[in-house]
Formats: C-alpha cells, sequence, structure tokens
C-alpha cells in the first residue's frame, strides 16, 4: 500500500533530472534547448519544478519542417510497421505509468487516484488506434454501369496537436496516437502549465523505435508558438483541445494556409435528475463528475437540474457529500480533489463565488481556499440558481457546482439547452420512453442515460455548439487526419461526346 511520503520519494529521481538539466523540446529526434527558458511550478506549494526551453516561431518552423522531411517514409511504411511501433509506445508507457502519474499528480494537481488511471489509458489509446492502423487507408468501392469508382485514404500530411493543461498525458496520446496510426507526422505544442509528461511522451514514442522527425515536441507560450503552429504551411491540420475561445483564434489564424480544424472545446454540461430516477446512483454520479478530476474536465456536470419535486432532498443529501470530499495533497492516495493549476485559474474559480452570490444563488457548501499555500478550493456547490445566470451559463472550470430546479420535462430540456455550450448530456430517469425522448432533443455530442461518463473508445467523440468541431474515436478520428481519394476506372467503351468532330 502506497502512501503519501512514498509517493514522493519515488517522484523525487524523476524531478531530479528535469531540475538539472531542464525540460528540453524534441525536434528530429534530437534534443532542443533554446536561448529561453520559462518555468513550471507545482500547484501544490508553488515550488519550481524545472525551467523549459521557450520554443518561439522559429522554433516552430524548425519543428514543421523536420515534420515535414520524415513524412513521406512514414506514410509509406504500411499499417501493420506502424502498428508495431504504436504497440510498443503503449508497452513502454504502461511499464514508466508510475512515473508518468507522479509526474502528471505534481505538475497539474491531480489527485493520485484518478492520474493512475489516465496514464494508462494513455496507453490504451495507443493500443485502439495501433489495431486500426492496418485498416486506416481503406475505402469502398462504388460501381456504376460504366466506372468502377474506388475510394482510399492517404494521410494528410504533417499536423499540430495543441493540447491543454487538465490531464493532458491522456489527452495528448488521444489525438496523437490516431495521427501516427494514420501516417501523419506530428508537430505537438503542450500547454505552458503542464509540459512534464508531453516531454516523457515524447521520448517514450522515440525509445519504442519511431523514427526522427515523426513526433516533435515544442513548449511555449500559445500566443507565440502556438499561433506560430496554426499559421505555418507545411502544417496541413490542427487537432486543438482547449478553451472556446482559443478555438475561434486558431480558425482565423488558420485562415490564409486553409488549415483543417478539429476542435475539442469547453462545455457546461447538465445533469438532469427526475424525480423517478434511482437517487443513490444518481447522486454518486452527479457528485462524481463534477468533483473528480478538480473539475477541470470538459465533460463535467457542471450544471444539475433537478427536479423541484425532489430538489431540496437531493441537494441537501448532495450537500452533506460535497462538504465531506478530502481535499488534499494530489500524491496522496486519500485525496479526492487537490490543488487547482495555477493562480491565475484559482482566482477565476474563486471569482465565481462571489458572482454567484450576487446573482441571488445559494452557496451550500465549499466557495473557500484550503489551507495558506497551493491552489486549493474547498468544492463548492450552489443550490437555487437560475438558467440566466452566469454560474449557469459559463464554463467554471473547478469543483464548482450550479443546482437549478426544474418542474417540468420540457422546462428541463429547455434549461438544458439554453447554453453556448454542447458537449455532454447526462439523464437520470427509469422512464424508458421519456429517456429517449429527452435524449433526442439535448444539443449535446455525448449523451449518458442513468449513468456517469463511461468511454468506449470506438464511439464517437466531441461537441456540438461552442464545444466543438468534428468528433474522435475509431473512423472518426482517421477521417480527420486523412484525405479521401477517388478514382474512376472506366469499364468499356462508354459514350464520350465528341466536340468538333
Ligand atoms: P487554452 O485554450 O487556454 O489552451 C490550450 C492550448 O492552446 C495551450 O497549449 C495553449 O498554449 C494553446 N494556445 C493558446 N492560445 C493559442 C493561440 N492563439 N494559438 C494557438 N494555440 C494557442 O485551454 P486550457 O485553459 O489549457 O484548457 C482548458 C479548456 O480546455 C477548457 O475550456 C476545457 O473545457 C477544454 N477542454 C476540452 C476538452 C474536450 O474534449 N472538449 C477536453 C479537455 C479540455
Amino acid at each position: 500500500m502506497t502512501d503519501l511520503a512514498t509517493h514522493q520519494a519515488r517522484l523525487e529521481p524523476h524531478l531530479a533530472r528535469f531540475r538539472s538539466g531542464g525540460i528540453l523540446n524534441l525536434i528530429a529526434g534530437q534534443d532542443v534547448a533554446g536561448d529561453e527558458w520559462f518555468e513550471t511550478r507545482s500547484p501544490v506549494d508553488e515550488s519550481l519544478i524545472a525551467k523549459v526551453a521557450l520554443g518561439d516561431a522559429a522554433t516552430i518552423d524548425q519543428a514543421a519542417r523536420a515534420a515535414k522531411a520524415a513524412f513521406p517514409a512514414w506514410a509509406a511504411l504500411g499499417g501493420e510497421a506502424r502498428k508495431a511501433i504504436l504497440h510498443r509506445i503503449a508497452d513502454l508507457i504502461e511499464a514508466r505509468a508510475e512515473e508518468i502519474a507522479l509526474c502528471e499528480c505534481w505538475d497539474t494537481g491531480q489527485a493520485w487516484r484518478f492520474m493512475s488511471k489516465a496514464a494508462l489509458r494513455g496507453a490504451e489509446n495507443f493500443r485502439f488506434f495501433a489495431d486500426l492502423a492496418p485498416q486506416a487507408r481503406d475505402g469502398q468501392s462504388l460501381p456504376t454501369p460504366t466506372h468502377m469508382n474506388i475510394t482510399t485514404r492517404k494521410p494528410i500530411g504533417p499536423v499540430g496537436v495543441i493540447t491543454p493543461w487538465n490531464t493532458p498525458f491522456m489527452l495528448s496520446t488521444w489525438k496523437i496516437a490516431p495521427a501516427l496510426a494514420a501516417g501523419c507526422t506530428v508537430v505537438h505544442k503542450p500547454a505552458e502549465f503542464s509540459p512534464l509528461t508531453a516531454r516523457l511522451l515524447a521520448e517514450i514514442c522515440h525509445e519504442a523505435g519511431l523514427p526522427a522527425g515523426v513526433l516533435n515536441l515544442v513548449n511555449g507560450m500559445g500566443e507565440d508558438a502556438g499561433r506560430a503552429l496554426t499559421m505555418h504551411p507545411d502544417i496541413k491540420a490542427i487537432a486543438f483541445v482547449g478553451e472556446t475561445r482559443t478555438g475561434s483564434m486558431i480558425m482565423k489564424q488558420g485562415a490564409d494556409t486553409l488549415k483543417r480544424v478539429h476542435f475539442e472545446l469547453g462545455g457546461k454540461n447538465p445533469v438532469v435528475v427526475f424525480a423517478d430516477a434511482d437517487l443513490e446512483r444518481a447522486l454518486d454520479a452527479v457528485i462524481f463528475m463534477i468533483y473528480s478530476l478538480n473539475g477541470e474536465r470538459c465533460t463535467s456536470s457542471s450544471r444539475l437540474l433537478v427536479q423541484d419535486s425532489i430538489a431540496d432532498r437531493f441537494n441537501a443529501m448532495l450537500a452533506a457529500r460535497v462538504k465531506a470530499i478530502r481535499v488534499g495533497h494530489p500524491l496522496d492516495p486519500a485525496t479526492e480533489v487537490g490543488p487547482l493549476i495555477h493562480k491565475t485559474h484559482f482566482d477565476k474559480v474563486t471569482g465565481y463565488v462571489e458572482i454567484g452570490r450576487k446573482d441571488g444563488a445559494t452557496l451550500a457548501a465549499g466557495g473557500t481556499r484550503v489551507g495558506q499555500a497551493g491552489w486549493y478550493v474547498a468544492p463548492t456547490l450552489f443550490t437555487g440558481a437560475q438558467s440566466h445566470m452566469r454560474i449557469a451559463q459559463e464554463e467554471v472550470f473547478g469543483p464548482f457546482l450550479t443546482s437549478i430546479p426544474f418542474a417540468t420535462e420540457a422546462e428541463a430540456l429547455k434549461i438544458a439547452n439554453d447554453v453556448a455550450y454542447g458537449l455532454t448530456g447526462y439523464v437520470w430517469t427509469n422512464d424508458l420512453t421519456r429517456a429517449l425522448r429527452f435524449s433526442d432533443g439535448l444539443e449535446a455530442g455525448m449523451i449518458w442515460v442513468n449513468s456517469e461518463s463511461v468511454r468506449h473508445l470506438p464511439t464517437p467523440f466531441g461537441g456540438v455548439k461552442a464545444s466543438g468541431i468534428g468528433r474522435d474515436g475509431g473512423d472518426w478520428s482517421f477521417e480527420f487526419y486523412m484525405e479521401t481519394k477517388n478514382t474512376a476506372f472506366a469499364l468499356g467503351d462508354h459514350k464520350i461526346q465528341r466536340l468538333g468532330a
């Protein structure tokens, strides 16, 4: 049984090498430092973890050229060979899962109980897309009486992957694995708040035999390195996970070079609890989906819509449980909620407490800082909110739940859809017809009925409205990372018009 002290002792040697050498970029298989650095600090106590090589537009150019040079050979390698390398990457992720999880906890403040699984999920992402690699090019035959049409898919070229700081390792694998399986080469720009595990992933990929230049890592600021990546003429597509307003900027930045974009953006997801639901299970799911991963989760159910006949009882049960959630050090296996990623994010999340109060909602739990050091926030619950309030409309992205009562199914649907976002929705009812009708009316890319978010990798992942463009998962990912080509072969002497004859 591991405890906090054991985890701290095990983390130390992994940090020591970053402390002495810094976190370097990796371009064309080579470590690249540069003249300038930035710092990554732990949200636990703001201590310096390491200096990080600060990439800029010139670094991105170098990486994009490396990705371009590596593309023809990687694309031509064939699905079976790519499959073997991707499985080796998964093997090495599994072998280093503890190191990845420890570094992720320390860099992001995410609790160990979730990060140990997230590291393994990264390996699963690679295995899943490894097995699909041999069929990535498959197309259709579409015959007519005169022609045989054959479609094939080809990798689109070098792509840019831009990732956020929440569960960065898992999310990076989710974007990078399908790109590599499809035959694309990649320039990865991770979030500046969480560079550690992106470096581990790049190292692992090369150790597993990924040829130089196939995956390039450039750390840097979004508005500099990130921006340059989205504007680079050799980069054919951008897979982006992050905030909605950043997605909008990326779309503008990529316009001149006609970038194909795939966006996984923000959410303000509803969980709707009808009076006839299994309330004990609904309660567990409601709590899990907003307070796990510090609420820094795009699929979190940050709006609870609860039927008025049970609202008082349900909110009371909820408040009691929320107050009992264990806030603590992310490396302590008992911890359920760790510190938020950074002071700026802490200020944003706690700022919404004042906003909720002013709007007239009731603060039923939390709302305060926990401890003197680190960016810890007590799990927060507002009840009696209304849909027009800012705490019911805007993505807080923390352990912060807004509870809104409703009277009828029609009202619940109206409130559920009354936001700019549409990533996920969760419905709790034992009325089958209502579940079907309600989920059909919900404006969301992914819906779970009588369940928390449980991922099945072949299913489509993505959002509607301001929550995203495109889907990931299985063949949907290949549709993004590949171009479809149709070739028509004449079957005989079909009539050709004879102009000027
Ligand atoms: P962010 O948009 O601030 O940053 C994400 C990445 O974009 C970072 O690497 C950043 O450096 C880069 N970036 C910033 N400005 C850029 C620019 N002008 N051009 C190019 N790149 C730029 O997001 P964040 O705060 O790191 O992450 C949290 C957000 O991510 C939340 O809104 C959350 O909902 C969203 N998210 C969505 C999903 C999903 O699947 N829908 C998953 C995880 C997170």
